[in-house]
């Protein structure tokens, strides 16, 4: 299996990239963010409890996060394999995605990180705020808050995947066309 997580802060073109990434390699992607709004747009129970934390720029506790995570990737059980975007954000969620992996005989390829610097980040976060509709995008205040748990909770994650030599950073700035293709480059030294 090709089992990539995806990394970048908030506005690092995670989505973007996994659209063209899922297409190229035919893997199936798990986003979180998504997974959540979605939820929050059926109303379910877990959309009404996550939302209350998407709203302030907070993450979703971990407990929540992994098992919904999980339901989902069991949703596809003949994946050649995965991008996890969004996911892992912290440490704890990182150990419970190789635990899980474990259990299929399967494990994380790599990990590819979107590299954005901050004054990028809060320009496009900005601008994606006219169409997105999302209520994190639209309070300069919450995208703060994001890019701060972004930098306490998150970073920590890309020292884990060091830890197992399967870090990739790739420079998120410039054409899409260009990151994609450095991206690919990276996963075809893997692959
Ligand atoms: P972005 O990376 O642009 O902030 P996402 O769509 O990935 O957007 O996430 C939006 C929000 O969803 C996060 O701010 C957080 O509240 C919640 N969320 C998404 N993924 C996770 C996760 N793995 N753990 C905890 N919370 C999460």
């Amino acid at each position: 299996m090709l089992n990539i997580v995806l990394f970048g802060p908030p506005g690092a073109g995670k989505g973007t990239q996994s659209t063209k990434l899922i297409e190229k390699y035919n893997l199936i992607h798990l986003s979180t963010g998504d997974i959540f709004r979605a939820n929050i747009k059926g109303e379910t129970e877990l959309g009404k409890m996550a939302k209350s934390y998407m709203d302030q720029g907070k993450l979703v506790p971990d407990s929540l996060t992994i098992d919904m995570l999980q339901d989902e990737a069991d949703k596809h059980p003949d994946a050649k394999g995965y991008i996890f975007d969004g996911f892992p954000r912290t440490n704890a969620q990182a150990k419970a995605l190789d635990d899980f992996l474990a259990t299929k005989n399967s494990a994380i390829t790599m990990m590819l990180a979107l590299e954005v610097t901050e004054d990028e980040l809060r320009t496009r976060l900005a601008e994606r705020a006219k169409t997105s509709g999302r209520p994190d995008d639209a309070d300069p205040q919450i995208i703060q808050k994001r890019i701060d748990v972004y930098n306490a909770e998150t970073m920590p994650v890309k020292g884990y995947y060091e830890a197992q030599n399967k870090y990739r950073g790739v420079q998120g700035v410039g054409d899409i066309n260009d990151i994609f293709i450095s991206l690919c480059n990276e996963v075809d030294l893997k692959n």
